[in-house]
């Protein structure tokens, strides 16, 4: 189910003002850090928003005659800017704020500010202000802007009777309820195996010096990922491999079973009462994919695309197992992992820590904002003396290198080193919508690199030098498509299963030499990355491409299908053993119960293939670039201009066409799948 986002922003001049002179002193309306962030003055900040969301509103309902775009679609957009700014500040403080109690008010603020969205979902008068509007004929960015949030409307079931729309917020409450529940029994549900330290061969020295034997000589190893995911990858005893993919895929079973038929059943109902066969056609609706028949017939084609390299993929590594183990006949699901790190290792002679000394990251950062600068045609400017909410934020604003005046796009701060009680992830998060002529977009990164210490260099791995570049992708979308009338059809507004593309899309330019080596260098000698073990890097980071669609295709199928039919129809066990067979090669182990423990299951529902649809996007994005000039050929420009700078102001089908003449299709994928066979030949001179 999809709600309207809370992201966006606006100048409530008088209200704030009012407001602000009544609370706290002079408030800054777009920043609630700004004078020292206290609890207290966090509060008053968040609660001004609402107050001027609120006020939005009034006027937006108070309207009488004509429904215009000034005095109804305006005041709508504005009221859902309030809403944004107070989400994102309080979720920001709620992530990098400097004391618990702080963090702590940021959490319950974020909740207040979820429930005055909802309230707004839900609002009837406004849903019929907004449907008596005519539509602009002239405007085509504000007539989408109308249509999408009627059809959210209409997916929250704002138009249904009184006693329907009760129903609704019950099935929602529940459907929140066991989800909530759902994650908190995979959470607790940790499951622990015992090892004798002969199963520990294989597995890394400093992993088994972390666990103590007990009395017995036992080690008890638990199936957290630092404890299980080494196992399934090392451990040379098929034994203890095992006992840990059974523990692991038994997570939260039987437990979960329940609750995961309940949440269904709700959706099931929830997707009927509001006119759709099926949740998975309700969650594809205001999708790019649009339906579940649409996803069928995608997964399918995508099925095709990778089967072949799956296969080829397989029986080499089947005859690699063969050649240690001379009578396998096949490989099970439990030995997968084990077998293709031994494969890749003998076959690539890579080890991934040989390349961290030449990616320090003060250098890693000069070479992102350079490539970055390049690649979107902008310049960042180092801002020292501007207001963060920590002494080690660095700020930079953002100015067009397009025009001759180099205007002023918007603003970006770096929280990228951790901190005690910072978030531990890495993110990209919008901080002020932007609203062309009033308001430019700011965003921020919520990183935990290392680094940021006198006396450490933080060298960092190859693929956190991709997520940091993945992540300034979202920013930097936020900051060119945040150039609109509207506050809330801006970058992070695209359809949900189309926000990874652009940034998938920019990994696939850090396999590139020449980029790499504009920055990489050795951070005691200097020496630039060398161009061989480039080579060698990317040619075992494009190895095992066939299995992984695969792997995606299993988890997209099996998605959709416990939310493409009637619950009462479903069989867990059945419909596993079956998408295993159809997409796995290697043996299904008996008492896997993976669905208990899969938590993308209530989380995205029926939409897992998010990950396979925009990977597909984003290797075809990427074919279009000149390999000899990604950063300086006309691509780059023209690929600011149609998929970055509209935001949301269209359809993501539209985006796709207009940057690429076409829809996207999988010819790139083939490429990319099999670029491991490629690669191969070349590494070894065939
Ligand atoms: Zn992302």
């Amino acid at each position: 189910m999809t709600s309207l986002p809370i992201r966006s922003i606006r100048y409530a001049a008088c209200i704030a003002f009012a407001l602000v002179s009544a609370a706290a002193g002079a408030q800054d309306p777009l920043h609630a850090w700004t004078g020292g962030a206290s609890p207290a003055r966090l509060e008053a900040w968040v609660n001004a928003r609402l107050a001027a969301e609120k006020a939005d509103i009034d006027k937006l309902v108070a309207v009488h005659g004509e429904r215009t775009v000034a005095n109804t679609v305006r005041p709508y957009d504005d009221a859902l800017n309030e809403l944004a700014l107070a989400g994102n500040e309080a979720y920001l403080m709620y992530s990098v704020g400097d004391s618990a109690p702080l963090r702590d008010k940021g959490q319950e603020l974020v909740a207040k500010v979820s429930s005055a969205a909802t309230d707004l979902n839900l609002n009837q008068d406004v849903y019929r202000a907004l449907a008596a509007v005519p539509l602009p004929t002239n405007d085509p960015a504000t007539r989408h802007y109308i249509e999408r949030a009627l059809l959210e409307y209409r997916l929250a079931g704002v138009d249904k009777d009184e006693a329907t729309r009760a129903k609704i917020r019950k099935l929602q409450d529940k459907i929140t309820d066991a989800s909530l529940v759902f994650g908190r029994n995979v959470a607790d549900g940790k499951l622990t195996v015992k090892a004798t330290s002969n199963e520990l061969k294989g597995l890394p020295e400093d992993y088994i010096a972390r666990h103590k034997a007990a009395a017995d000589g036992t080690y008890t190893l638990t199936t957290d990922s630092p404890d299980s995911t080494p196992v399934l990858n090392f451990a040379a005893d098929p034994g203890l491999r095992m006992k840990m993919y059974l523990a692991y895929n038994q997570r939260a079973y039987p437990a979960n079973v329940a609750v995961l038929k309940s949440v269904l059943e709700a959706r099931q109902e929830l997707a009927t009462t509001l006119g759709y066969k099926t949740f998975a056609d309700l969650a594809m609706a205001d999708q790019m994919m649009g339906s579940a028949s649409n996803l069928r017939k995608f997964l399918a084609d995508v099925d095709q695309a990778s089967k072949g390299a799956s296969d080829k993929e397989y029986d080499l590594l089947l005859a690699f197992a063969k050649q240690q183990k001379p009578g396998l006949m096949n490989i099970s699901s439990a030995d997968a992992n084990y077998w293709s790190e031994q494969y890749r290792r003998a076959r690539y002679d890579f080890d991934a820590q040989s390349v961290r000394p030449y990616f320090p990251y003060d250098e890693v950062q000069a070479g992102i904002l350079h490539t970055a600068a390049k690649l979107f045609h902008v310049q960042f400017r180092p801002v020292p003396e501007a207001k963060t909410w920590d002494p080690s934020v660095s700020t930079f604003d953002v100015y067009d290198d397009t025009a001759s005046d180099h205007k002023k796009l918007g603003r970006i701060y770096l929280d990228m080193h951790p901190r005690d009680g910072k978030d531990k992830w890495f993110s990209s998060a919008p901080v002020v919508p932007g609203i062309r002529g009033r308001q430019l977009p700011e965003g921020a990164l919520i990183c935990n690199f290392s680094g940021g210490v006198p006396g450490d260099p933080g060298l960092m791995e190859y693929s956190e030098v991709v997520t940091f570049f993945h992540e300034f992708g979202h920013l930097m979308h936020h900051i060119l498509g945040g150039q609109g009338e509207w506050s809330n059809a801006g970058g992070f507004n695209v359809e949900g299963d189309f926000v990874e593309a652009p940034s998938q899309m920019l990994e696939e330019m850090f396999r590139d030499p020449g980029i790499l080596q504009s920055f990489a260098k050795h951070y005691k000698t200097g020496e630039t990355i060398p161009s061989a073990l480039i080579a060698k890097m990317n040619a075992a980071g494009a190895y095992g491409r066939g299995r992984w669609v695969q792997a995606q295709l299993f988890y997209s199928t099996y998605s959709l299908q416990v939310h493409d039919r009637a619950p009462g129809q479903i069989n867990f066990d059945d419909l596993l053993r079956q998408d295993s067979a159809r997409f796995s090669h290697f043996s299904f182990v008996d008492g896997n119960r993976m669905y208990a423990s899969f938590t993308h299951l209530t989380g995205y529902s029926s939409n897992y293939y998010t990950y396979v649809l925009d990977k597909v996007i984003a290797v075809d994005f990427f074919s279009q670039f000149d390999p000899a000039h990604l950063l300086d050929g006309p691509t780059a420009m023209r690929y600011r201009r149609t998929v970055l700078e509209p935001g949301a102001t269209k359809p993501a089908t539209e985006l796709v066409k207009d940057f690429l003449g076409r829809s996207q299709n999988l010819d790139a994928l083939k490429a990319w799948i099999n670029e491991e066979f490629k690669a191969t030949q070349t590494a070894t001179g065939q």
